[in-house]
């Protein structure tokens, strides 16, 4: 009887565990599924129109806990389909930016507005289906290949999904594979590099084809195989989009249309890759540190400012 009773304790420990390593990607899964936590539509919420996808921050600031502020002020505006590179140091606040882009709270200060409407005013699952995520990391489930790559858009065809797939350079890949598309991917299947994963994001994100797109790039050091390779897969699914990425290493930045510094929740510089350089302020600061950190780096970009 004691066993009986001890057994559902038990599973209920390895139950309690998962879930508690589950916690830590919730959010991630929150923004694949599409789940809102607190957030909800205003009533007479309307969808939101996007035209070219413009995305503008206006004085916007924040705090998870109200005592003690995270964003305090932050304006700046990406233009349809242009990249704004968000950097800055650890804790400064880039991935709370995207966190409220796609309403997982809402701003205590400012305004957010994609073309002109305030993003609390729209239906968030308007709001959710014109942005695109490419995370830091991504959730995988456990089923086939074709599962993953066909999640960015259920009802999508079997040629929509290959399309997407060699858009994003992994259809060799799957070619590959023992099973081809119908591998099992995943815990219990087999395991992706953080390349592959990365990949199969942004097959999802084509099949989704929205006209926003956030890019949270991976704090994990790369080689500089792997660093070219996401620069490219980046190029790729931004174009033509409206494109923020949150940046960790300098290098994916230096193309940006326009970079923000973000320090302790403000605005610190703001320009492109050579004007910041030649300005000798906190970005120079940035990459002469970075690029000292990391020797290895075969000069993945010029550290000099381009002409
Ligand atoms: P990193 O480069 O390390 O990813 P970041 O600039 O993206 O940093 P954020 O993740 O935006 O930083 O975090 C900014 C601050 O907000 C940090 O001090 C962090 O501790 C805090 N913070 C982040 N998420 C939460 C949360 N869910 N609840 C409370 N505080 C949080």
């Amino acid at each position: 009887y004691l066993l009986q009773l001890y057994q559902p304790l038990n599973i209920f420990g390895f139950v309690y565990r998962g879930v508690k390593e589950a916690l830590i990607d919730m959010e991630k899964m929150f923004v694949l599924l599409g789940v809102d936590r607190e957030i909800a539509d205003k009533p007479g919420a309307q969808p939101l129109v996007v035209n070219g996808g413009e995305v503008r921050f206006e004085d916007v600031s924040f705090g998870y806990d109200p005592r003690r502020p995270i964003l305090k002020g932050v304006s700046f505006t990406v233009p349809a389909g242009r990249t704004v590179a968000i950097v800055g140091p650890s804790g400064a606040g880039k991935s709370t930016l995207s966190r409220l882009l796609f309403r997982f709270y809402d701003a205590s200060g400012g305004r957010i507005l994609i073309d002109g409407q305030e993003i609390s005013a729209v239906t968030q699952a308007s709001l959710r289906a014109a942005i695109g995520i490419v995370p830091q990391d991504t959730v995988l489930f456990n089923d086939t290949i074709r599962y993953n790559v066909a999640y960015g858009r259920t009802d999508a065809t079997q040629g929509e999904v290959e399309h997407a797939a060699a858009l994003a350079h992994i259809d060799g890949f799957i070619a590959g594979l023992p099973d081809g598309w119908n591998t099992t991917v995943g815990e219990r299947g087999l395991k992706l590099s953080g390349g592959e994963k990365q990949r199969v994001a942004i097959a999802r994100t084509i099949l989704k084809n929205p006209p926003i797109l956030m890019f949270d790039e991976a704090t994990s050091a790369l080689d500089t195989h792997t660093e070219r390779e996401i620069q490219r897969n980046l190029r790729e699914v931004s174009r033509g989009r409206t494109t923020l990425i949150i940046a960790h290493r300098l290098s994916t930045v230096v193309d940006a249309d326009e970079i923000i510094v973000l320090e302790e929740g403000r605005v610190r510089e703001r320009g492109r890759h050579a004007d910041l350089l030649a300005m000798g302020g906190a970005y120079a600061a940035l990459w002469v540190r970075q690029q000292t950190a990391d020797p290895a780096k075969d000069g993945v970009v010029s550290t000099q400012p381009q002409p």
